[in-house]
């Protein structure tokens, strides 16, 4: 289904969006991002067409690359600009929520400087020196060290670096919202039903803070849309898409590696695991909606594509750094009903990570049940742990249930499974440089003769390190005694 809504009634657009954003007739359902801009490269989405990220060194890579990666043609994209569009000090410029935009390419590099005709900033693809395309979003080449041109911009008292964004995706407009719901209205306005929870997390400011790139829920997407069309004084218009003229490149590594081929680290003579965990999110983004993967097969027949709603990449259902690692949702005709809570590790899994896991169903099923349409009373939970190794003696907890009611009226009764591991298994491995990589990574599912226990764990627990070690003290130890002994 293209969506065009050039001819709808403005009442009738959050309804279209609403079915958009639903499994339909065996089909995924598609899914809506939001990506964190800022007032010199949101006119490169409004103009040109393309939103663009960095490739950044380590840490933060895989975990760009794992929400990146789930982007598909027909997904919806929305905008979140972080300070002021260059040049203007207007209403229409300000910080806030804009959008709609429809994903119409998978993402590619760009290594193209590329000048915005109305700005006349450039949005470089490599670094002026060097000409390298990976970077930060500082105002340093992370190789040379070299400092990018800088330009003076109204609405910044410093001169403000060309930023180096080579990690492109291509986009057409659906619905372009002129004028943007601030950050102030989108968070506090609770006259409009609902909460916006995840696309919260990437707008506090200051260096470093949130992610680019975020899943938001339907619900969420839905209730930014009623909001960009009741903004006072909203301008809508339906632009034409520009194509991206330049090249598109295929997204390869440093050395000339597929993207896709995983680096490795050799732990002893013949185990070797992969050299981030955020590679795990990366590998499962990329084939989540395949029924082909080794993955998606390993999951069973309750992991079925076709009721397939909403998929993140590392989930943010806390305050601050609470986020679980991976989740995907499942609707029927009822509505929401089912959740996968998954947990990786490059390495051991153990009695902690079998906890870390039970201590997200609360948060996980608090975050997609609260504001939910229509609103759910029954969701299964199902925990999965993804590693490489199993320590010996591991325990899982037995299925149990838990009713939680919350702010909104809502109360749901969960039916949390025993939690499932799947084992990874690098495949195709080769060296290049003196670096072991692995093209792809190879799933089994291996729960069979992990023992159950009776636990459940405590309510009000959060996942920080502390709090999960007390749990280990306080109750997981008497009750894996007590399941030894009878
Ligand atoms: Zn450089």
């Amino acid at each position: 289904m293209k969506l065009n809504l050039s001819k709808t009634l403005e009442k009738d657009i959050p309804k279209i969006i609403a079915d958009y954003l639903s499994p339909d007739n065996g089909e995924r359902a598609h899914a809506a991002f939001q990506f964190t801009i800022n007032g010199v490269t949101y006119p490169f989405v409004r103009n040109l067409n393309f939103a663009a990220l960095p490739d950044p060194p380590r840490q933060r890579r895989y975990s760009m690359l794992g929400a990146l990666f789930l982007a598909r043609p027909g997904d919806l994209m929305f905008f979140y600009q972080s300070d002021p569009q260059w040049r203007k000090d207007d209403i229409d410029s300000r910080r806030g929520l804009r959008g709609i935009y429809v994903v119409s390419s998978a993402p590619f590099r760009g290594t193209d400087n590329i000048k915005d005709p109305t700005t006349g900033y450039t949005m470089l693809g490599n670094c002026p020196n060097c000409h390298i395309s990976r970077s930060t979003l500082s105002a340093k080449c992370p190789k040379c060290r070299k400092e990018y041109p800088t330009v003076n911009l109204q609405s910044r008292s410093d001169p403000y670096h060309n930023l180096l964004l080579s990690l492109r995706i291509e986009i057409e407009p659906l619905i372009v919202f002129e004028r943007a719901i601030s950050d102030e209205r989108a968070y506090a306005d609770m006259s409009d039903t609902g909460m916006i929870w995840i696309g919260r997390h990437d707008n506090q400011m200051g260096a470093g803070k949130g992610s680019s790139v975020r899943q938001l829920l339907p619900e969420e997407a839905i209730k930014i849309t009623r909001m960009m069309l009741s903004e006072p004084g909203q301008k809508i218009s339906f632009p034409q898409k520009v194509d991206y003229k330049f090249e598109k490149k295929e997204i390869l590594n440093e050395d000339g590696t597929k993207v896709t081929d995983l680096e490795l680290r050799p732990v002893n003579q013949t185990i070797k695991i992969v050299a981030q965990e955020h590679m795990l999110n990366f590998d499962i983004a990329r084939s989540i909606d395949n029924p082909n993967s080794s993955f998606v097969k390993e999951l069973g027949n309750e992991f079925g594509i076709n009721e397939m709603e909403y998929v993140s990449s590392e989930f943010p259902w806390g305050y601050t750094a609470g986020e679980s690692d991976f989740i995907v949702a499942f609707k029927n005709e009822t509505g929401r009903y089912k959740v996968f809570v998954m947990e990786f590790k490059r390495d051991w899994i153990d009695d902690a990570t079998m906890i870390q896991v039970s201590l997200y169903n609360r948060w996980v099923v608090q975050t997609i049940c609260q504001f939910a349409t229509p609103k759910i009373e029954n969701i299964t939970v199902y925990p999965i742990v993804v590693g490489r190794r199993l320590k010996k003696d591991t325990v899982r907890p037995r299925p149990y249930s838990f009713t939680a009611s919350y702010n909104s009226g809502v109360s749901v009764k969960a039916d949390v499974k025993s939690p499932q591991f799947i084992d990874y298994t690098p495949e195709d491995e080769f060296t290049k440089g003196g670096i072991i990589y692995a093209a792809s990574l190879k799933y089994k599912n291996k729960s069979i003769g992990i023992p159950q226990i009776d636990w459940i764990p405590e309510q009000g627990i959060i996942t920080s390190q502390v709090e999960r070690d007390w749990v280990i003290n306080t109750s997981w130890v008497i009750a894996k005694k007590k399941t030894k002994s009878s």
